[in-house]
């Protein structure tokens, strides 16, 4: 039916290739393009369906542009970084190919990320034709359209909505990040900030904490208050939300390390003079970390997230809690990578199928909780990532 270009050999984007390997009457051709091409052989290798590896610098457009040229794919899925996604946005409306990403852009200079940039490009892609989708992973993503899903079936009005993320693996190593260091820490390194009552409440970084007793056998765990992309499209669309949270889960030993790290300077992102030579203090410390990509054998336990909604339904109060369980081992078994890598990736392939399907469709730029939630929550099921739902 259609061919792909994926963007970004990383965690993600091996499982991306994976799972739209596994559907080939959706994903006829696929082609693999990264930085490193290196990387993208070594994805290709472990798939029994061709797939064809370019090396491509995302950041540059001409080139981007001339690949896509060249391949003539129907849509382009951005798992690279979230630096990447305004060129690769050009290059899409300059080829005339639709668009899809997992995470929203951020300037590398500055550790801040939000839709506004990629918001501008409404009015380019609408006279164009063409559809971007923004946020398709999990957290963004998913958690967008349980939101979506919830209002459209349990809920008349939704008056509080807390996603809640948990990681509850252990890859066995003293200290790692289950996505892009870099990206990872830069955003658990930013001021917490919620939505209340029309404004924006600021909270120092992960200052607010509670206890929250997860299901699956994971029990009870700290929740720390973040701030988090979704919530900034999310009470854009759907203003009637009162409060709107975000919370995450982390290990002790996750947070020892962090603090000591950034007490000591290696989580700058500004340029230090070292030898002569300029390096960003994270970016160094990155490449001694273990990459996100080799955790999948070690890490054991479960992923679970969801949101908890409150609010109306026929005049009376109800609170409701829609959540994914997923299990390192077998995402490991299945892709060969852990579930951090194996949450965001599915649902950038069902986000791609619901596109190159005209299950969704439309011209502009869109955030998932604009489109219809429950085919998207069908596949869900079937591609991987089952979902439950219970009344509190
Ligand atoms: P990785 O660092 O593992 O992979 C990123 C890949 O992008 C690498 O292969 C890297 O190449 C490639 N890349 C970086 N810069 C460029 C460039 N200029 N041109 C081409 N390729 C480039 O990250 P992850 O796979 O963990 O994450 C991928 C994306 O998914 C990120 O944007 C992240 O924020 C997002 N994400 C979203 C989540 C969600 O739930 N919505 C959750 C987790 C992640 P090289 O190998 O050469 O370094």
């Amino acid at each position: 039916m259609a061919k792909v270009l994926i963007i970004g050999a990383g965690g993600v984007g091996q499982v991306v290739t994976h799972k739209c390997a596994q559907n080939p009457d959706v994903f006829t051709e696929i082609v693999l393009a990264s930085r490193t091409e290196d990387k993208c052989r070594r994805i290709a290798a472990q798939i029994d369906r061709p797939i064809k590896t370019a090396q491509i610098d995302a950041a540059n457009v001409p080139k981007l542009a001339a690949l896509i040229e060249h391949e003539k794919p129907q849509l382009v899925i951005n798992v690279a970084l979230p630096y990447q996604d305004l060129t690769i946005m050009d290059a899409c409306l300059e080829t005339g190919v639709d668009y899809l990403d997992t995470a929203n852009y951020e300037p590398p200079e500055h550790a801040t990320f939000s839709y506004s940039w990629q918001w501008e490009y409404q009015d380019r892609f609408r006279e164009r034709g063409l559809m971007a989708l923004l946020g398709s992973g999990f957290d963004p993503g998913v958690t967008n359209v349980f939101t979506a899903y919830a209002r459209r079936h349990h809920f008349d009005t939704i008056e509080e909505l807390d996603i809640i993320d948990c990681n509850a693996g252990d890859h066995g190593k003293p200290f790692a990040t289950n996505f892009n260091p870099e990206i990872n820490i830069r955003e658990v390194t930013q001021k917490g900030r919620y939505y209340d009552s029309g404004q924006w409440v600021e909270t120092g970084p992960l200052e607010v904490s509670k206890d929250f007793d997860f299901p699956g056998g994971i029990g009870p765990r700290k929740i720390y208050l973040m701030y988090h992309e979704e919530l900034e499209s999310l009470v854009k669309h759907m203003p009637e939300i009162c409060r709107a949270r975000f919370w995450m889960t982390f290990s002790d030993n996750y947070l020892k390390h962090l603090e000591v790290l950034q007490n000591v300077g290696m989580t700058r992102i500004d340029p230090i003079d070292y030898h002569g030579v300029k390096i960003v203090p994270l970016q160094f410390l990155q490449a001694v970390l273990p990459d996100p990509a080799s955790l999948g054998p070690h890490t054991k336990g479960k992923t679970c997230i969801g949101c908890v909604l409150q609010g109306t339904r026929d005049g009376r109060h109800r609170k409701y809690y829609v959540y994914n369980i997923c299990d390192h081992q077998q995402a490991y078994q299945e892709v060969k990578s852990q579930a951090v890598s194996y949450t965001t990736g599915v649902p950038a392939m069902v986000g791609a199928m619901m596109m190159l399907t005209g299950t969704w469709r439309g011209e502009g730029v869109f955030n998932m909780e604009q489109l219809d939630p429950d085919p998207f929550m069908e596949a869900l099921n079937k591609h991987g990532l089952p979902w439950h739902e219970t009344f509190l």
